[in-house]
């Protein structure tokens, strides 16, 4: 069985940045990554544009240099990419971890490939891997997608955008400027407010030309090969459809986080138990970094304010190794 200081689970940014800090120290670690390096990133559209500038996207101190005020996905990759290649990181890719084992002072870490051992665990798996569902018949169809990529592929549709946040509007603005016929339905009264304050102005002048319909206050009650059913407030209106792009967020994976016997909230938020400062969970020397580090409150920990994580954790960790010798 492999041996490890300490293994990293998720080869986000913020995996990444805990395994710079777990170099620079010399311990013995390894980030093991269920997809591609950055999976979430890469999941993203593929014109996505960040809301942070790039120096705030930066990791381990290694400079993010951005052609653009607000860099973009293509770009964010380049960068996580050529900091992972040029320092080495020691990543295992395309390898789910399955199951967290606590046997008595050293981890048991199980993955579609093989097994870990490690007294230290950091656990970074970030939000992105489950989408929340409409519920609604008709979801299973194929012409339905809760990860929107590309807006050509939509031209000459009669596209449905579900959502009022970030990932729904982008998608809307640019399926219609690639021709789609969009329609949104948005379940409260607004666009929401989180929308990046320079593309919020530029839907509600295509709402207010009518050049993309609104439906406020309205949810989709069954999705049909040929139409969508819309419960509006002035009753139900079936409208023809191609194709829907169902883009009301994400949630973490909280059942791994429980499965490795992480207790989280009693509340909605459903926060995981750690120590602010150390970020060790209630497990011994099991320690969350990143955006699940704010159980279904997605909304408050970015890049941007959670790379700091890796910095606590890892001194924490050489703490605790320094101590044992
Ligand atoms: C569309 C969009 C735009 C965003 N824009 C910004 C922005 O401008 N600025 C900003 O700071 N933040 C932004 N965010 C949030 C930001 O992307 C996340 O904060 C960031 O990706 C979090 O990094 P992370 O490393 O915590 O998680 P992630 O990047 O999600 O990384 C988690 C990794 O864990 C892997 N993983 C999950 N489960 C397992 C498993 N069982 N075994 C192995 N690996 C696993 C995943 O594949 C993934 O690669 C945005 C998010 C979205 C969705």
């Amino acid at each position: 069985m492999l041996q490890y200081d300490v293994v990293i689970v998720g080869g986000g940014p913020i995996g990444l940045a805990c395994a710079i800090a777990a170099q620079q120290k010399g311990l013995k670690y390894v980030v093991v990554e269920k997809g591609c390096l950055v999976n979430s990133i890469y999941g993203y559209p593929t014109n996505m544009t960040f809301f942070s500038t790039s120096e705030k996207l930066e990791i381990g101190n290694i400079p993010f240099v951005s052609n653009n005020n607000k860099p973009t996905r293509a770009e964010a990759l380049e960068y996580y990419r050529r900091t992972a290649i040029a320092h080495q990181l020691n990543i295992q890719l395309f390898e789910p971890v399955t199951k967290i084992e606590n046997k008595q002072h050293v981890f048991e870490i199980t993955t579609t490939k093989q097994q870990y051992n490690a007294q230290f665990v950091i656990i970074a798996t970030g939000f992105y891997d489950l989408p929340f569902l409409l519920n609604v018949p008709g979801e299973a169809l194929p012409k339905v997608v809760h990860y929107y990529k590309d807006p050509h592929f939509y031209a000459m549709q009669q596209v449905l955008v579900v959502g009022a946040q970030n990932s729904a509007i982008d998608a809307a603005l640019e399926t219609y400027r690639k021709g789609a016929k969009v329609t949104l339905v948005i379940r409260g009264s607004e666009v929401g407010e989180r929308v990046k304050y320079w593309v919020r102005p530029d839907v509600m002048n295509r709402i207010a030309e009518g050049a993309i319909k609104v439906y406020y206050n309205t949810t989709v009650k069954e999705i049909l090969p040929t139409e969508v059913i819309l419960q509006t407030p002035d009753g139900i209106e079936t409208i023809p459809n191609d194709f829907v792009l169902a883009l009301t967020g994400y949630q973490p994976n909280l059942q791994f986080l429980e499965d490795a016997g992480v207790t989280l909230s009693n509340d909605a938020i459903k926060k995981p138990t750690y120590n602010e400062n150390t970020h060790e969970t209630n497990v011994p020397n099991l320690f969350l970094a990143g955006v699940i580090c704010g159980g279904m409150d997605t909304h408050s920990l970015f890049i941007e304010n959670s790379r700091v994580h890796a910095t606590a954790i890892i001194e924490t960790i050489v703490g605790r190794l320094t101590l044992a010798h």
